[in-house]
């Protein structure tokens, strides 16, 4: 059947949406009805359950509930139903995602307290502690898992453990990590995270998930500041049922399906990590032999997307973006604000082999 399905002109080398296959773009190709159990329990409700399994070690405790709308949609949903208008949240900010939670509170008139870092450096553990031990106010920690800004990465276990040692609870968004970094939230001590459909899953643009501790959400009746962003009705709604409030996404969704099926068909998230973490050593040292210089070090870079410096004062990044588009290569801006950079994607339907001929196209254009 995917024979019939277009090609894509280019790859998508962006931090989502990203590359699909054939086979996720095919399975679009009819439509659902949300009523019957071929939909809602077939399709929801198996996926529900293979999110929460690739998620944690311990099944039981949690639960995913999908959100109508991109990533941030389930973002704001959770921030909105997890902290309470009497609660307090410590947001680390180290980049724009970070800051972006900022704007969500701001809009609900919720209260916060930021704890921001430089965009080139890790969030730091011990100024999380020292926060939570003067600010007694706070009930529940935030902080971003790869910062898709830089592509840094965050040392969210040391975090959420220690912020859950002092009795808070933690808020992760792992939009750009989960499914393509290997992580266990009962043993990093994470009650609440957020990705969506569009990211490492490799699925297309719809619909969000976050996936919960029961007994935390459990809490979360009447929270809410927004009555379609209520992810505590979301979860009520469909629990079981596979029902969403509103209108579901269901192409989007079913496509998530297939995509599910195809990161089980990896071998999972160990090894879809693999390929990813391949995918950027590739990338890195190619163009380190070209003269492109990353923005960041080694070793807090995650594998999921590298930012680069401008490799002169004058590049126009412009027209070396347009050159490698018509080769068939997207590449992404930058959105540092101390440096001039732009950034390459690792994740979605791409292999080492294409990380390659990227390489000798870059090559080639010579801007
Ligand atoms: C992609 C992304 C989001 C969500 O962005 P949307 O444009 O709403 O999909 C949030 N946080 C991070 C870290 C992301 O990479």
């Amino acid at each position: 059947m995917w024979s019939k399905v277009p090609d894509n002109p280019y790859l998508l080398l962006t931090p989502g949406p990203l590359s699909t296959s054939k086979k996720v773009r095919a399975a679009m190709l009819r439509d659902w009805c949300t009523w019957d159990d071929d939909y809602n329990i077939d399709v929801v409700e198996d996926i529900r359950r293979r999110l929460v399994r690739y998620a944690t070690s311990s099944p039981d405790d949690y639960t995913a509930v999908l959100m109508q709308g991109s990533g941030s949609f389930g973002v704001e949903a959770c921030l909105g139903t997890a902290v309470p208008g009497s609660g307090k949240l410590l947001l680390i900010a180290n980049g724009a995602y970070g800051m972006r939670m900022v704007r969500f509170m701001e809009t609900m008139g919720r209260s916060f307290r930021l704890l921001s870092f430089d965009e080139t450096e890790q969030a730091d553990p011990e100024a999380v502690k020292g926060v939570l031990n003067e600010d007694t106010a706070i009930t529940h920690v935030a902080v971003v898992f790869c910062e898709t800004t830089t592509g840094i990465l965050n040392p969210v276990e040391r975090i959420c453990s220690l912020a859950k040692k002092m009795g808070k609870a933690t808020i992760v968004d792992a939009m750009s990590a989960f499914g393509g970094i290997p992580m266990d939230m009962e043993k990093m001590g994470i009650d609440y995270m957020i990705s969506s459909s569009n990211k490492c899953v490799q699925g297309v643009p719809g619909f969000s998930f976050v996936i919960a501790r029961k007994s935390e959400l459990e809490k979360c009746e009447g929270n809410a500041h927004s009555y379609s962003l209520d992810l505590y009705d979301q979860w009520k709604t469909m629990d079981g049922k596979g029902k969403w409030r509103f209108t579901s996404p269901t192409h989007t969704v079913r496509a998530f399906q297939q995509a599910l099926n195809e990161l089980d068909e990896e071998g999972g998230i160990e090894k879809r990590y693999g390929r990813y973490s391949e995918n950027q050593r590739i990338l890195s040292e190619g163009m380190d032999a070209l003269g492109y210089r990353p923005l960041l070090p080694q070793s807090v870079q995650s594998p999921i997307i590298t930012a680069f410096m401008y490799p002169y004062e004058d590049f126009d990044f412009g027209k070396f973006y347009r050159a490698m588009k018509s080769r068939g290569f997207v590449l992404y801006p930058g959105k540092v604000s101390k440096a001039e950079t732009f950034r390459i994607g690792n994740i979605g339907e791409i292999y080492p082999e294409d990380i390659k001929r990227l390489l000798k196209t870059i090559e080639e254009v010579k801007i």
